[in-house]
């Protein structure tokens, strides 16, 4: 089914999980035993993402079917531009079209590994812009898409001050609106720590009339370095209270991430005062933070998290 709306029709809070492909295939093995026991709890769907420049292609297109045909969750597969001609893209959404996949998030990609500048590669698409209208125009409404947003405008527009210029900022938020206005029913953002912006970055595209439903993306912290250099790579704004309660325990592992879902359940707790009823964790393949902050919402009851334990599968059916 496309996930065209997440809201709820009763209003009630959904939630989705994000994954990546593993580099083993022991890895691969414990995502899906945790895959399987973190669907148990209904997220409205589950997403995978695409290696940077391709890099996990075929492994992605696998998980994507295996998570929507043996795990049997709604999925969202993610596709990008870099080192993507358009017979690859092709390839891709044919593979999932087939598997009966009807969800992507669809993204121009970061620079391939050691370069700058994304450059688009020949007989490729320059921006994410360009794949949504490619995926509108050839395969119609089959699927349902995504696209990415950033509260903070995109690291490319952020100066060295680590803030972008309001022009730059609304020029991002112009771009947005033409990737929803080509055909993208969702935008997921990229993740942030400062509340206030993301409160702010919903009502600046209400302003602009970007209608389709805003979902937060939400990266629980589960340990220090982790977190800077996430943080680092996407130019987002830390608030000093955050490196204030940080300083003091950043080498204390358990520390840092009891601290982290103590953080994710109360950036949650304002978003949804605000009326917002989605939430999307990043949840890096692990499901203690993700679960331990929907639980302290409220979503789920600790119970159920014991009682879809152990695994129910062997575990060989998922190596690829
Ligand atoms: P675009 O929407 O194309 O925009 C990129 C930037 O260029 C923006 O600043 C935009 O304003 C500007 N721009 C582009 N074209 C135009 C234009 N015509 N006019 C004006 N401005 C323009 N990366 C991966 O490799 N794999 C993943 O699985 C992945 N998943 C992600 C999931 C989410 C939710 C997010 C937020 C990011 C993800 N990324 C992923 C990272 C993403 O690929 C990078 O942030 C990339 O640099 C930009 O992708 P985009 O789709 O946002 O690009």
């Amino acid at each position: 089914e496309k996930i065209q709306s997440v809201q709820d029709d009763q209003g009630k809070v959904v939630f989705s999980f994000e994954f990546f492909p593993p580099k083993t295939e022991d890895g691969v093995d414990n995502l899906f035993e945790r895959m399987d026991r973190m669907v148990a709890h209904n997220p409205s769907f589950c997403d995978i993402t695409w290696g940077s420049g391709g890099s996990t292609a075929d492994l992605t297109l696998d998980i994507a079917n295996k998570m929507q045909n043996i795990i049997c969750v709604e999925t969202m597969m993610h596709l990008t531009c870099t080192n993507m001609p358009v017979e690859k893209i092709d390839h891709a959404l044919q593979t999932i079209k087939s598997n009966g996949i009807q969800n992507v998030l669809a993204l121009r990609g970061d620079p391939p590994h050691g370069q700058d500048k994304f450059v688009q590669v020949e007989g490729g698409f320059a921006c994410a812009l360009d794949l949504v209208k490619h995926i509108r125009a050839k395969y119609g409404d089959y699927f349902g898409i995504t696209v990415a947003g950033y509260p903070e405008a995109h690291p490319d527009a952020i100066g060295s001050n680590g803030v972008a210029t309001p022009e730059a900022y609304q020029n991002d938020l112009a771009y947005l609106k033409r990737k929803v206005d080509a055909g993208a029913d969702l935008i997921i953002t990229q993740l942030f720590y400062d509340t206030d912006i993301f409160l702010k970055f919903v009502n600046d595209c209400r302003q602009i009339g970007i209608s389709c439903p805003i979902v937060p993306g939400i990266m629980p912290i589960n340990n220090y370095k982790g977190f800077l250099r996430m943080t680092g790579f996407c130019k987002t704004k830390i608030p000093h209270e955050i490196t204030a309660a940080l300083e003091p325990i950043k080498d204390n592992e358990e520390a840092v991430k009891s601290y982290g879902i103590h953080l994710g359940t109360e950036m949650c707790r304002k978003i949804l005062a605000h009326g917002i009823r989605t939430l999307h964790l990043y949840t890096l393949n692990m499901e203690k933070s993700a679960l331990a902050i929907l639980m302290n919402l409220g979503l789920f009851e600790e119970s159920k998290i014991s009682r879809c334990l152990p695994w129910r599968r062997p575990a060989n059916v998922f190596r690829v």
